[in-house]
């Protein structure tokens, strides 16, 4: 048996970061950045206007007397619609209407809104003194050409996919996502759909798996139920063989049909470790396959639902080059008093309390492995460190957030 902290430093000691490809700008939702992408030109690339109104000299807005209301008269060029650019320059007493995204002509160094406006034939009476680049936004004001816009290990949301079509790239270079094979065991459980009898549950941990590696962006493939026979358990695993990552739930234990170690070292897995002093979770297995890593974890739906995220989410961090790896991590404080029995590092479903300036949180009620609705109304984990027997309502902790990335 071995520490937490072990455990996840042999994981993510194994993970190794796959190869870049390249994905059109429409398909890189969800992927991660292999590369730093720099801004190939200034972004926005010229000095525009962000009103729609006229551009001026601001000095020429200046009142020339103390007479109210404010008012100067100015001659108007021309009109200069979005997407085109001016030929001429504005001079003194001249200005050019202008609309929002136009660039600014030569000579103006503001722009008036049309709101403080009136328009008169060729002129335009302004009742409002404006400042040097007021309603304006300058060439390379979000990157400057050459600036760093993303950096490798990104995750790609909507808005930095604004940033790379903003950058211009119709092609994005991701790093490859992790196949990860999902494999089931147990003779006890059935499929949601299939006919169910007395002493048999339907299988939560095949479908949660599946969806917590798609989630954390692997293509992930559910390959079924293996029955708690060696012939059941091997015929899965030679499908599983072309997987980056393989996950089994279930028969990791010391149970008499617990024969997933058994099965997986028969099939060539070598292992790496196998129970970790942690709860929920101990019995879970780490090994190798060639370059596959394997990662059998209980079959208590929580207890798969929790060592998934501590140990497959961060191999599959470290395989897309992610920036943070595993779930990210803040501190809290307890809203309630917590009492346990310590020697493994424990890790509480729990959920945010109150509202206010400071994260606060507490246990759900019920820790039993068995219990999945703790997952899903807690969307925390409380670490509780290994010595600690009773942790005071007010004190600070650790915590994993469940969701998001
Ligand atoms: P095991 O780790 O195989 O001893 O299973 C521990 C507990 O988890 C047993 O009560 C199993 O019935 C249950 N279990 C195992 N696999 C699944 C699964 N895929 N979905 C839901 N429960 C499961
Ligand atoms: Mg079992």
């Amino acid at each position: 048996m071995i520490e937490y902290s072990d455990a996840r430093a042999f994981v993510i000691g194994a993970a190794k970061a796959l190869p870049p490809e390249s994905v059109s700008l429409a398909q890189a939702l969800g992927r991660t950045l292999a590369r730093d992408i720099r801004a190939r030109e200034d972004i926005p690339p010229f000095t525009k206007s962000t009103m729609d109104g006229y551009a001026v000299r601001a000095e020429d807005t200046r009142p020339s007397s103390r007479r109210t209301p404010h008012e100067v008269g100015l001659e108007v060029l021309e009109d200069l619609p979005a997407g085109r650019r001016s030929r001429k320059a504005v001079g003194p007493g001249q200005a050019v209407r202008i609309m929002t995204g136009a660039p600014l002509p030569a000579g103006a160094d503001a722009v008036v809104m049309v709101e403080d406006t009136e328009s008169r034939d060729r002129a335009v009476r302004v009742r409002r003194e404006v400042r040097p680049g007021d309603n304006i936004g300058l060439a390379g004001e979000d990157l400057k050409k050459g600036e760093i816009a993303l950096e490798r290990g990104t995750l790609i949301g909507p808005a930095e996919t604004a940033v790379l079509a903003a950058a211009g790239l119709a092609s994005v270079p991701v790093t490859r996502r992790p196949k990860l094979a999902v494999i089931a065991t147990g003779d006890e459980i059935v499929e949601a759909g299939d006919p169910k009898r007395l002493g048999q549950i339907r299988n939560s941990n095949g479908p949660a798996l599946t969806a917590m590696a798609a989630e954390a962006g692997a293509d992930a493939r559910y390959l079924g139920i293996a029955r708690d026979r060696k012939a059941s358990l091997a015929a899965k695993l030679a499908r599983a063989r072309g997987a980056d990552v393989l996950v089994l739930s279930g028969g990791v234990s010391v149970g008499d049909y617990d024969l997933v170690k058994d099965g997986l070292e028969a099939s060539g897995v070598k292992p790496v470790f196998w129970q970790v002093r942690i709860k929920p979770g101990k019995p879970v297995f780490f090994g190798r396959r060639g370059r596959q890593l394997v990662f059998g974890l209980p079959g208590n739906p929580t207890s798969s639902l929790v060592t998934f995220l501590l140990f497959v989410r961060p191999a599959l961090d470290r395989m897309l080059g992610r920036a943070m790896t595993g779930p990210p991590s803040a501190t809290a404080v307890l809203d309630e008093p917590v009492a346990l029995k310590s020697g493994r590092t424990q890790f509480l479903r729990g959920r945010f309390v109150g509202r206010g300036p400071v994260l606060k949180v507490a246990p759900y009620e019920d820790q039993r492995s068995g219990v999945l609705r703790s997952m899903v109304r807690g969307r925390v984990l409380i670490v509780v460190p290994a010595d600690a027997t009773r942790l005071e309502a007010g004190r600070e902790v650790e915590i994993l957030l469940m969701d998001g990335s």
